[in-house]
């Protein structure tokens, strides 16, 4: 099993260095062509709009469909949950639509850029997942087929639909790795297919 991490601007290298801790094959992902080779791939945080040029102009848009098509796992972590949702707005910009969620940009206003707080998830249980907050996005809507694992504030910040996982915040930058965890497993079970 091998996963990818886009690496075009943002906390790619944060992402890596979890993979790398938890002993995965990876790599950084520049070329279209490969998302051929992997089974799982993080979208990191970082800004949206930037990456979403990118991929358009490098040809990703297919390629990245194709590899949700064969069951590929999906892991977007803020601006990667942006990438990956179905409708985003503030302002409304194209999304790759691979969650059935709706996401507002820079939702939590200008006062509060940034923040951290600890929340407990039903789904992973104790400790509280630590949630670090930048310039975050709010899901505002969740389709039936998505799983909400956590809340705060009483909106969605953890969420999963099949084998893709999104959050509003950044795992990458906690010390606790059951996020990157859960998606390894889909991702498993993507490449044993
Ligand atoms: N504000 C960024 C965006 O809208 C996301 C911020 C982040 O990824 N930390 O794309």
């Amino acid at each position: 099993m091998r996963i990818g991490v886009l690496a075009v601007q943002g906390d790619f290298a944060a992402h890596g260095r979890v993979l790398k801790q938890l002993g995965v094959s990876w790599c950084e992902v520049r070329h279209p062509e490969q998302l051929r080779e992997i089974s799982g791939l993080i979208l990191p945080g970082g800004e949206s709009t930037t990456m979403l040029k990118f991929l358009l102009e490098e040809g990703f848009w297919e390629p990245l469909q194709e590899l949700a098509h064969r069951g590929g796992a999906f892991l977007g972590t803020c601006a990667g949950a942006i990438l990956l949702a179905r409708e985003v707005t503030n302002p409304r910009q194209p999304s790759l639509g691979l969650m059935d969620i709706s996401v507002e940009r820079n939702a939590y206003g200008r006062q509060i850029n940034s923040f951290v707080d600890r929340v407990l998830s039903p789904v992973f249980g104790p400790p509280p997942l630590e949630m670090v907050y930048i310039r975050a996005p709010i899901i505002t809507r969740v389709g039936p087929g998505v799983e909400v694992l956590a809340e705060h504030g009483g909106y969605p910040v953890l969420v999963q639909q099949g084998r893709c996982l999104a959050a509003t915040f950044h795992p990458e930058l906690t010390d606790d790795r059951r996020i990157h965890t859960r998606f390894l497993q889909l991702a498993e079970a993507a490449s044993a297919r």
